[in-house]
């Protein structure tokens, strides 16, 4: 980026996040210099947000800042990983005092939050494009994936789903909501809140784990395809708010909580001699951890409703699908 660009690094990213004494060499080098603890390892994962694309042109930068490195966190969080360093790649139409501010107060809250540095990255000019690549750290040997589901194991999911689905319909004027109702939907869409201790609490318990960021049946067909096994979940088991429970017909029923994406609450699979145990590491957090079905060992994933009617469910959304 032209002249500014160091002026715009120091000014706005050299400070950003917490201070954590496992950076040796942070913004400002060539490269950053970390230190991984002896006897962990390492886990990274990038995301990246184009506008238009992953969230409309007119979102707060803010909001922003703060989906761009919860998204992040939300993949360490399934790796069962504790997060610590990031990078972020950023490609701006242009030098916006007010938008860098805000965008940095967002990201900035959420990296305090969760004692994350950013260590890094790269400023350019062009279409707005925002990418963080995050870094985090397991106990040698212990990271939790989504290739280790097991027929008997039961199903369970953190927190709510359905809400950001419920705000883009709102956003795409599908649904007229009230304005308290959309304020709390759009809050979810644009904050999410990444479960990084539910993360870390199941991490040793749970067979396998995926964020929810496609959909939940999208992302356990994701656990399903590794873990070479099936599953049936009970649509009116999944855990909604209460907003979503009131619009749930008007959204076209249970098909919404089960398909839509966006709401980064985590999914994981317990073997059952372990229910206890999750339920009681889960316990002492501030998290909803529901039970949703079980897993089998026939192919597929059968969605059913109480009455025993199938759901048809619809896959996530696909980049490059036609
Ligand atoms: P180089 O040309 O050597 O790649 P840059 O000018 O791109 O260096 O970056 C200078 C320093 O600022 C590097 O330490 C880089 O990691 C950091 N940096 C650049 N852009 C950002 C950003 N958006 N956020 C955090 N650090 C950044
Ligand atoms: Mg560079």
């Amino acid at each position: 980026m032209a002249g500014g660009e160091f002026d715009l690094i120091r000014r706005w990213f050299a400070q950003l996040g917490a201070t954590r004494n496992d950076v040796a060499i942070g913004v400002g080098d060539d490269a950053a210099l970390l230190r991984v603890p002896i006897g962990h390892d390492l886990v990274v994962t990038a995301d990246t947000m184009v506008a238009g694309v992953h969230f409309p042109l007119d979102t707060a930068p803010e909001d922003i800042g703060h989906k761009l490195l919860a998204v992040n966190l939300s993949d360490l969080a399934a790796m069962g990983a504790a997060p610590a360093w990031v990078t972020l790649a950023l490609t701006l139409p242009e030098h916006d005092e007010a938008w860098l501010r805000a965008f940095s107060a967002g990201f900035h809250a959420l990296a305090i939050e969760h004692d994350v540095a950013l260590v890094g990255g790269d400023t350019t000019r062009g279409p707005l494009t925002l990418t963080v690549q995050a870094h985090g750290l397991v106990p040698a040997g212990s990271v939790m994936t989504r290739a280790c589901a097991r027929p008997g194991d039961l199903i369970y999911l953190t927190g709510t789903v359905g809400d950001a689905g419920l705000a883009l319909l709102a956003l795409q004027d599908e649904l007229r909501l009230p304005k308290a109702d959309r304020a709390a939907v759009l809050a979810r869409l644009n904050r999410p809140t990444p479960r990084v201790a539910a993360g870390q609490a199941l991490r040793g318990i749970a067979s396998a784990a995926i964020d929810v960021s496609d959909g939940v049946a999208a992302d356990l067909g994701h656990i399903l395809e590794r873990s070479g096994v099936g599953a049936t979940v009970y649509a009116e088991r999944l855990p909604i708010s209460a907003v979503m429970g009131k619009w749930l017909d008007a959204a076209g029923g249970w098909a919404l909580p089960l398909s839509a994406g966006d709401d980064y609450e985590l999914l994981v699979t317990i073997p059952e001699s372990r229910q206890a145990a999750a339920e009681a590491a889960m316990a002492v957090l501030d998290c909803a951890f529901t039970w949703i079905g079980m897993i089998d060992s026939a192919p597929g994933l059968r969605c059913q409703l109480d009455d025993g009617t199938q759901l048809g469910v619809t896959g996530g959304y696909d980049h490059f699908g036609s």
